[in-house]
């Protein structure tokens, strides 16, 4: 499970109630300066590139103090590979490029599971529409006897 690690994230809790107290922490010279001495030969964790590296807090224990800044406890994830860490996704296992919820990634879906997937939306898709065109029809005839009861 991710869940505990995104929800611990500086990502996500600067996005709550730390804000403004973390504000300078993170916009500022030393953490950027303890960022970029960490960065130096880092690869990303998941897909192994060494471009647009930055830190995951895998911990939530020190987060606003100096001991933050030391980053001992962060993971090296390129942008993209955090990004979709945060969106609780993770590295397709079979091509290590796409991302993916469960199992592998769309790309790597055998054509059987994609057809069923399809097909499971169109199903979705037409159960809704029959669903709304009966909600209207329903609304119509409502609309048709109420109307008639007020006019003579
Ligand atoms: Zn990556
Ligand atoms: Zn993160
Ligand atoms: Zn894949």
């Amino acid at each position: 499970m991710t869940s505990s690690i995104t929800v611990n994230c500086p990502e996500s809790l600067r996005a709550k109630n730390h804000k403004k107290k973390n504000k300078s922490i993170w916009s500022k010279g030393p953490w950027k300066k303890a960022r970029d001495v960490w960065k130096v030969g880092k690869v990303c964790a998941w897909c192994g590139t060494d471009k647009h590296i930055v830190p995951h807090h895998s911990t939530d224990t020190d987060y606003g103090t100096d001991a933050y800044l030391h980053l001992t406890l962060c993971i090296p994830l390129c942008t993209k590979c955090h990004h979709a860490l945060h969106k609780g996704l993770y590295l397709c296992p079979d091509c290590k490029t796409g991302y993916t919820s469960s199992g592998v990634c769309w790309n790597c879906l055998p054509q059987v599971e994609k057809d069923r997937h399809k097909a499971w939306k169109e199903r979705t898709k037409k159960i809704l529409k029959d669903f709304h065109k009966a909600d209207y029809e329903r609304q119509k005839a409502w609309r048709k006897k109420h109307i008639k009861a007020v006019t003579p």
